[in-house]
């Protein structure tokens, strides 16, 4: 059994709980964040365990630890002294570009189809609609917010379009949420006007 030490940096957790649906053995819910169950704390917030593990734990601990959206979970092999995960980004022979388009020269219409994106502000409602041919609608996704949205549409719906299409739905839909947030006028394609607020009767 591999010899293995987990590090958790409890001021850099969100609290999102990612880790614990993955590793509920590791993690415990303590509220707004979690705990490392049998870990000590090192120092203020650092928490470290050691153990030993069989090989399917420490793989379970090590996607407990990838699925962190901030890195707040550090896992070491002590045997090997390997980093299964490293909390620290390198960045040591990182390729650095400098984003260049010119969307009006650049663009290239999907031929797969187009979205029709609006808000509802009465029901704080993002509706989407997709057109496989002009003015008709194939698919409409009702919903509150981006993620369940771009989720139905994309992993449910398995609606297939180019790469840079999802990551258009994905802007609009939070530009969509702003706006309603925001109490703005949503035009899909438009910058948001952060100066105008709509009267919702
Ligand atoms: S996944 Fe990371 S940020 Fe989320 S609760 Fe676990 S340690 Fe905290």
């Amino acid at each position: 059994m591999p010899k293995i030490r987990i590090e958790f940096d409890k001021q850099t957790c969100i609290g999102n709980k990612a880790c614990l649906a993955m590793d509920f053995k590791r993690w415990k819910d303590v509220g707004e964040k979690v705990e490392l169950i049998g870990g000590k704390e090192v120092q203020r917030d650092f928490f470290i365990l050691e153990g030993d593990f069989s090989e399917d734990e420490v793989e379970t601990i090590v996607e407990g630890a990838k699925v962190c959206p901030v890195n707040a979970i550090g896992v070491k092999n002590l045997d090997t002294k390997k980093e299964l995960y490293k909390r620290e980004i390198t960045t040591a022979n990182i390729k650095e570009i400098r984003a260049k388009y010119d969307d009006r020269k650049e663009f290239i219409l999907d031929p797969a189809g187009y979205f029709l994106i609006k808000t509802n502000p009465k029901s704080k409602e993002i509706e989407v609609g997709f057109c496989r041919e002009p003015n008709v609608v194939a698919i409409k996704v009702i919903g509150k917010n981006p993620l369940e949205i771009y989720q139905t549409i994309i992993n449910k719906e398995k609606l297939e379009i180019r790469k840079d299409h999802y990551a258009y739905l994905g802007r609009e839909l939070q530009k969509a949420y702003i706006a309603l947030q925001q109490g703005l006028e949503y035009v899909q394609d438009d910058e948001l006007n952060f100066k105008e607020k709509v009267n919702i009767k």
